[in-house]
């Protein structure tokens, strides 16, 4: 109730109530100095003084939380703080939102800028789960993947000459698990010729590692399960982008397909991002020593480390990455029993489909991620049966390449 301006709070004595009515009740938060900690706002919705209140938040007026859907403060300031990491000395501030899932963020952004009819032009080798998304998906849904090398600019330039429909590039770099490399600042040029929107995922790298946005890239995604939150706790992705007139569409297809984030995750995806400098530092220091301690090993066949002078690669990654990132590749010099074989014999590290954490973590590509990929265009790839990917961990670098010593005996 509000009295010549004054806004009196009627508190209910609490011998008002019954026992059974107060155990239900909501006390007033008793307001107090600033939490040193970022409070996890574990509700559905927001409460309302005056109706009027609510008409204003709802119609834009004012700001405020109304439903967790829409917005909830823990998740907010997560994801402004990763808008601020992606808009690092950039001229501009990009906006961003949390999303339940990586795959909640592609999918959500790609329905927001695209329409029916629209295609997307994209890669071969990238993450397993969005090719999927594209061909079992978002083609029943008029939009088409058209696929296409991206090591070569002028085959993209074919591809978007020869259709029309092409509306949007999609691309990873470095790719999983070859760490193929594609020239941002080169494709975002192009794109923008032909007045096409990019889209990277840059969960492999976070911005501590590279800036998409530098490079003139349009849109950027993460599966902020891996590296951002680094601790394998919580699934949750992002989606940043700049261009203010298309905000308003991801805003609204996000709350309306309900791919958001929650209190819970983005609380624990905060805690980890206070150490992703330093985690990222480890992750690089660490899978350079063991891709050099690898690439002398007899029965190591070739290994795929961007901080090698003799991936194909490095060049590139030199130019637009702040360093070489955590992730590797190697081939064993044998069969895939062999193989298979050597990451039975690891026991520091660990078999797990994800990657980013801060423990070392070994996966088989040809019978997991890319189980489902041709096998002459996965070979094609350099996703041989003899390849291991490993995603370097924070541990004492001397116990990682023991680990892996002993596994090679
Ligand atoms: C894991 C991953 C995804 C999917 O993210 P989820 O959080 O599992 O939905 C997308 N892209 C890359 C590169 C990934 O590693």
């Amino acid at each position: 109730m509000t009295i010549f301006g004054f806004k009196i709070l009627l508190i209910m004595p609490l011998n008002g109530l019954s026992l059974k009515s107060f155990c239900v009740a909501e006390h007033k938060d008793t307001k107090t100095t600033q939490p040193h900690q970022l409070p996890l706002y574990a509700t559905s919705s927001f409460v309302f003084d005056e109706v009027e209140e609510s008409i204003e938040i709802f119609t834009g007026k004012k700001q405020g939380h109304v439903y967790s859907r829409y917005g909830n403060p823990t998740v907010d300031t997560v994801a402004a703080k990763i808008a601020a990491m992606e808009g690092y000395q950039c001229d501009f501030t990009p906006f961003a939102y949390l999303t339940s899932s990586g795959m909640a963020a592609i999918s959500t952004l790609l329905y927001a800028i695209l329409n029916a009819g629209d295609a997307i032009l994209t890669q071969a080798n990238i993450y397993g789960g969005t090719t999927e998304l594209f061909n079992k998906v978002m083609s029943r849904h008029g939009l088409t993947p058209v696929f296409s090398r991206f090591d070569d600019l002028s085959e993209i330039e074919h591809c978007i000459r020869q259709n029309s429909s092409i509306k949007a590039i999609y691309l990873e770099t470095p790719s999983n698990p070859t760490l193929d490399c594609v020239d941002l600042q080169a494709v975002a040029g192009l794109a923008a010729q032909y007045g096409i929107l990019t889209i990277i995922d840059n969960t492999f790298c976070t911005p501590y590692l590279q800036q998409p946005f530098k490079y003139g890239i349009d849109f950027i995604i993460h599966s902020s399960t891996k590296y951002l939150n680094g601790h394998g706790n919580s699934i949750s992705g992002v989606i940043l982008g700049k261009d203010a007139s298309l905000e308003s569409r991801i805003k609204t297809t996000l709350k309306l397909m309900g791919a958001t984030s929650n209190a819970w995750d983005a609380w624990l995806l905060n805690n980890g991002l206070k150490t992703l400098a330093l985690r990222m530092d480890a992750h690089c220091k660490n899978a350079l020593a063991l891709a050099t301690w690898l690439s002398a090993h007899p029965k190591v066949e070739r290994v795929n480390y961007l901080g090698l002078p003799d991936h194909k690669y490095h060049p590139l990654a030199s130019r637009q990455m702040a360093a070489y990132g955590g992730m590797l590749s190697f081939a064993v010099n044998g069969s895939m029993e062999e193989t298979l074989s050597v990451m039975n014999k690891l026991s520091l590290c660990v078999q797990a489909p994800t990657l980013g954490d801060v423990d070392t973590l070994v996966l088989h590509p040809a019978s997991s991620s890319h189980l489902n990929v041709d096998e002459s265009l996965r070979e094609s790839f350099g996703i041989t049966n003899n390849l291991i990917r490993v995603s370097v961990g924070i541990e004492d670098t001397k116990d990682i390449i023991k680990d892996f010593e002993y596994a090679l005996k």
